[in-house]
């Protein structure tokens, strides 16, 4: 299967995770839920200046969050 163009951002465009939200990220979260992943398994969300603190309550009051790091550092761990 070849990837559909037009659905959706390419992977390269960093915006934020945010419902609506078209701003650059800046942020990436990394989290897992228990329930459905691997411990070692990390979800990233991205948020920009504004969200961070938005997604981040929202995955830490599920106990999601395992972390949050700034998007130059993740470059240095390509999943
Ligand atoms: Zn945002």
């Amino acid at each position: 299967m070849s990837p559909t163009s037009g659905l959706g951002p390419p992977p390269d465009e960093r915006v934020c995770s945010a419902k609506g939200c078209r701003a650059s990220a800046v942020w990436a979260l990394r989290w897992n839920n228990p329930r459905i992943h691997d411990e070692q398994r990390r979800k990233t969300w991205l948020a920009c200046e504004d969200h961070r603190e938005h997604l981040a309550a929202f995955l830490g009051a599920r106990s999601f969050l395992r972390e949050v790091t700034g998007l130059d550092e993740l470059d240095g761990e390509r999943a």
